[in-house]
């Protein structure tokens, strides 16, 4: 086993780090307070060529492999998992999605401007009524002429309020179960596309979500992802499973940021006569987290390379055994955190209660922990 990351991989990562610190981190506590997203990053990231993370080079992207894809996730989770959140949706959640399943016309057509950032994406499958029991969904999409029409509504997505390029997951026919299932390309400006309430969150304030509603939208037949009708589920699996790799990523990210603010803090702050690090129950603490984080990181390197290596089967076994290691850990570790900090890790002034806000969506989203128990325990059968 080789566990060095390849220069490339580490230059990567140096320049995500960079710019993260850079421009990111200064932001962090207006986007927080104000729950937006600020725009001048979006620009700020086009020269850097991370917006087209998830495309292959020959439409204008920089995806080489998928570990390189989780170590940015993760140096950007490390400073805002929002705006990496952001991003995320956009390269991963929608181009990587077209990129992996389009046609060479859809690839042609729209991964070069998602690449550049010209075109910002996201990915409605989420409703109100489908969430764990995604195959469940109702939007309808029926074929009329040379055209879908699509009605429903898609809640909680991320970048709805920003974003003008979606991958919408809807039904042929419900009574079809999964065989009914298609993904669309849908852009922003097609008729009966209206983009619904932007959602107020406890943590992961600056990445707008939202919903997106569909009232007869007008979607050319060349928008159907694939061309072949029926293809959804297998869309939505693989790209589940890639996104469990990064959702689980960024949360290693949160839960680096929370260790290292907590080692610093245990460094300076005395009680009685000398710094808390002194304290072996704080020790503990500092241990546990530390050693859970190196665990998950693992455990998410090891999905991620064999994913990369093409031995899929593996791979989707870890997506989601890392997926649900590492977010539970985000939890588990900015909680201690936060009891590191005492009464200061409370306040807002530290950023330790952030980390913690923002990490419990993370066993939430991209199927929660209950669902990649139920995954693990299939692969047991
Ligand atoms: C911040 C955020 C961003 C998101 N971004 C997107 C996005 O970009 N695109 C998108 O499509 N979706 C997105 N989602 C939706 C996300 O994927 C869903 O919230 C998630 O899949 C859970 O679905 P649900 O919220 O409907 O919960 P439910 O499915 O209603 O689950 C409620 C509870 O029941 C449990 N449960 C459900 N079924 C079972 C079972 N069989 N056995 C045991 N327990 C079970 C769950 O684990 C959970 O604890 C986002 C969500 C959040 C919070």
């Amino acid at each position: 086993m080789n566990f060095d990351l390849t220069d490339e991989q580490k230059m990567l990562k140096e320049t995500v780090r960079k710019f993260s610190e850079k421009e990111i981190a200064p932001l962090v506590e207006e986007m927080d307070r104000e729950e937006k997203f600020i725009e001048d990053l979006w620009e700020k990231a086009k020269p850097l060529g991370t917006l087209g993370m998830g495309i292959p080079p020959e439409y204008g992207g920089m995806l080489t492999d998928y570990l390189s894809f989780g170590l940015m996730g993760e140096e950007q989770g490390r400073v805002d998992a929002g705006v990496a959140t952001v991003f995320g949706a956009h390269s991963l959640l929608c181009a990587n999605n077209i990129a992996r399943n389009g046609t060479e016309q859809q690839k042609k057509k729209y991964l070069p401007i998602l690449a550049s950032g010209e075109r910002r994406g996201c990915m409605g499958l989420t409703e109100p009524g489908a969430g764990s029991d995604a195959v469940s969904l109702k939007t309808r999409a029926k074929k009329v002429g040379n055209e879908y029409i699509l009605n429903g509504t898609k809640t909680f997505i991320s970048n709805a309020p920003i974003a003008d390029t979606a991958v919408i997951y809807a039904t042929l026919d419900p009574s079809l179960g999964a065989k009914g299932l298609c993904a669309f390309i849908v852009e922003k400006d097609f008729p009966g596309y209206t983009v619904g309430r932007k959602l107020s969150k406890m943590g992961l304030r600056s990445s707008p979500t939202g919903e997106i509603v569909l009232e007869d939208c007008h979607v050319p037949e060349e928008n159907l992802l694939g061309g072949v009708e029926g293809k959804g589920l297998r869309h939505m699996f693989s790209g589940l499973d890639i996104e469990r790799f990064m959702w689980g990523c960024l949360a290693i990210g949160i839960a680096q940021a929370a260790f290292d603010a907590s080692v610093k803090y245990a460094r300076q702050r005395e009680q009685f006569g000398q710094p808390i690090f002194n304290f072996q129950m704080i020790q503990d603490k500092l241990a546990t987290m530390l050693v859970e984080i190196e665990a998950a990181r693992l455990l998410a390197y090891k999905g991620l390379t064999c994913w990369d290596q093409g031995k899929l089967e593996e791979a989707r076994m870890l997506a989601a055994q890392a997926k649900l290691y590492a977010c539970e850990m985000a939890v588990k570790v900015t909680g201690e955190a936060v009891h590191i900090h005492g009464g200061y890790g409370y306040m807002k002034e530290f950023p330790v209660e952030k980390y913690m806000r923002d990490a419990k969506v993370f066993p939430i989203g991209a199927g929660t922990t209950e669902v990649q128990k139920l995954i693990i325990a299939r692969y047991l059968r």
